[in-house]
């Protein structure tokens, strides 16, 4: 599904306000992507959720699963993208009132969003680019990850050691100047 920005930050720009328009449209984007590749992406051929032969994930929100669990990468990303849409619902995090104060957890909350859209990028990149090739949609993947990463540098939202798996495409990306 599409969450639409129902956040009214036009006028009062700051930079939580950029977080929470740019989380929706990230999400989106992710989602629209992932969903073109679900009949591929199955617990058959992604029993875990990988990102290359070194890097597995595991998962746990820390509220109802808190000691991280092995499961299939669509799993994975069900409850990964689930609990994201969670967080964009929920008005205590992400206001959408004009003006209501946004909590100090904000910005650990946005890192959290933006960490995990990440790792659905890496099993993509490492376990379905193929598959886009063939559907002809690594245009469109690339350009999305560019501007992800792009952005995600720019604020500062992701660690540099969650990167590694992606490290080489970051470069190519990110030429230093
Ligand atoms: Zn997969």
């Amino acid at each position: 599904m599409i969450i639409l920005p129902k956040y009214n930050c036009a006028v009062t720009y700051s930079h939580n306000c950029v977080g929470s328009f740019s989380a929706v449209d990230f999400f989106n984007q992710v989602n629209l992507l992932y969903g073109t590749l679900t009949e591929f992406c199955t617990p058959e051929n992604c029993p875990t959720m990988t990102a290359g032969p070194k890097y597995e994930y595991r998962w746990a929100d820390g509220v109802q699963i808190k000691k991280p669990i092995e499961v299939s990468a669509p799993k994975y990303v069900e409850y990964l993208m689930d609990w994201i849409e969670t967080q964009l619902d929920d008005e205590s995090i992400f206001p959408q009132k004009l003006g209501a104060p946004f909590p100090p957890n904000f910005k650990d909350v946005v890192k959290t969003i933006f960490k995990r859209l990440f790792r659905v990028y890496a099993h993509i990149y490492h376990s379905h680019f193929q598959k886009i090739v063939s559907l002809k949609e690594e245009a469109h993947l690339n350009t999305c990850f560019k501007h992800f990463i792009l952005f995600t540098c720019e604020f500062g939202l992701i660690d540099k050691k969650e990167l590694a798996p992606l490290q080489e495409l970051i470069e190519s990306i990110i030429v230093p100047y």
